[in-house]
């Protein structure tokens, strides 16, 4: 068996011209990273290549079942990481630049056992943030996805008395609209004993997470969306 010198990471439906043999109108190409000799990623975004399946399983010496498998595979890890960045963003972006105590209440709050290790809460937050916006701007098996607050939207999120997410639902931008259907929501959760929470974040998964946090999150949440829609 041949010796891989790419390795695939991901599906990429939008680009459908092979780049080993030129052939045009595929369905959806491979992204292949080439490795250096001890096999590990050499290259930026830009040494990726696109190739059909076909060529792809050539290039590799496997399958094209393989190649089409170790694709989705790889491709699914993506979303996964796509869908972790829009829940750091959507839960720390809001207190980027709040008051230290604020930052660290925050992040004690959600990882308690990092500040008995001595882990500094401004530094995390910003770690955490930068590897957030590198994931979602990575453009390899696609366009670079929205990662700002001004990006975030707003979704009605309905709990049940045992704190348990009953529903999410995004909200419209306009916001007489918006008023409408929060008030419709709240009748609607009083008369089931729900309680109804609204949150920013970059999509729904996200807005769980905002939802499920403490009321400082929550707080500074609200703040950002209000500062950004100002
Ligand atoms: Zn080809």
């Amino acid at each position: 068996m041949p010796i891989a010198k790419w390795k695939i990471k991901g599906i990429v439906d939008d680009y459908d011209t092979c780049g080993c043999c030129g052939r045009r109108g595929l369905k959806r190409t491979v992204a292949l990273m080439p490795l250096d000799a001890d096999g590990n990623e050499d290259g930026t975004p830009e040494d990726v290549a696109y190739y059909g399946t076909s060529c792809a399983a050539t290039a590799l010496g496997w399958t094209q079942g393989k190649v089409t498998d170790t694709a989705r595979a790889a491709q699914a890890e993506q979303n996964q990481r796509d869908n972790y960045a829009r829940r750091m963003i959507s839960i720390y972006a809001p207190v980027e630049f709040a008051p230290v105590r604020d930052k660290a209440r925050v992040y004690y709050g959600r990882n308690p056992h990092q500040r008995t290790r001595g882990v500094k809460a401004s530094e995390e937050v910003a770690k955490l943030l930068d590897e957030a916006r590198a994931t979602l701007a990575d453009t390899t098996t696609g366009p670079a996805r929205p990662s700002r607050i001004e990006d975030f939207r707003r979704y009605l999120v309905i709990f049940t008395s045992d704190e348990r997410i009953l529903l999410v639902h995004s909200l419209p931008e306009e916001e007489a609209e918006c008023q409408e259907q929060t008030a419709a929501a709240q009748r609607r959760a009083n008369q089931i004993r729900c309680t109804v929470r609204i949150v920013a974040a970059l999509d729904a998964e996200a807005a769980r997470d905002v939802a499920y946090a403490d009321e400082l999150t929550r707080e500074w949440n609200t703040k950002a969306w209000q500062a950004a829609h100002a």
